[in-house]
């Protein structure tokens, strides 16, 4: 069976991490969460006391980025995913985590059938050959509320104003950035969760995904015995 390659992108909060996860699963292949990258990035500048708009400083914190920096507990906070996306905009820190997605997803394990990516510019830049593109999508009130759902159960206190605020905010800088700005590939299938669970969500990607790579559960089920 050919290697698997899956890109997903999507905006803030639409599922597509969850989503990753579950394909990486089911078809038995490595993930990568390219918006850690970014979040590592702007965790490094927090921690440096770095001001966001100093483009040199965010070449010199992604220059630096390694795979253990993706491990921090923190680079989950809300308040990182927003800075990430301050940084996110300069083309040289692109370029430099670029070289670091495409390595990956060269130089994954042979134990694996593919690799997975999801972000925001997976489709259209990082794997634009990917035979398998999904853009994971739901309302900006919709993903609001799940995000408001996820603070609560971490215990951090927020408003559904505030939340929708950020998430808007967020998507306008993904969406209206001049380098990779965020959108589907033109040969994406375009996964609108506002309305489906995420068991429907699973079910509607794994079609798709089966439709490109017809032996991929078999060959999932023989490569994890
Ligand atoms: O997906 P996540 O919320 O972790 O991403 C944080 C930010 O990193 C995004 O809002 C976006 O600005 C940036 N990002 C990006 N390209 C990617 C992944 C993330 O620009 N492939």
């Amino acid at each position: 069976m050919s290697f698997m390659m899956i890109a997903i992108d999507g905006p803030a909060g639409a599922g597509k991490g969850t989503l990753a996860r579950h394909l990486a699963h089911i078809y038995h292949l490595n993930h990568l969460d390219t918006g850690l990258l970014y979040r590592a990035v702007a965790l490094k500048m927090v921690e440096g006391s770095e001001d966001f708009a100093d483009k040199e400083a965010a070449i010199r914190a992604a220059s630096s980025i390694r795979a253990v920096d993706l491990k921090s507990s923190s680079l989950r906070d809300e308040a990182i995913g927003n800075l990430a996306s301050e940084i996110a905009p300069f083309p040289e820190v692109r370029a430099l985590l670029l070289n670091f997605q495409r390595d990956f997803a060269k130089h994954t394990s042979s134990r694996k059938q593919g690799v997975i990516l999801d972000g925001r510019d997976i489709g259209v830049v990082v794997l634009p050959e990917a035979p398998c593109k999904i853009y994971v999508t739901a309302s900006s009130e919709v993903r609001a509320k799940r995000r408001l759902k996820e603070l609560h159960q971490k215990g951090i206190d927020s408003i559904y104003e505030a939340t929708l605020a950020d998430i808007k905010a967020r998507d306008a800088r993904d969406r209206r950035r001049k380098v990779s700005p965020l959108r589907p590939a033109k040969d994406a299938l375009i996964l609108d969760t506002s309305e489906l669970g995420i068991d429907d969500v699973i079910e509607k990607a794994c079609h798709f995904v089966d439709s490109k790579y017809p032996e991929a559960r078999k060959g999932a089920l023989h490569s994890s015995e």
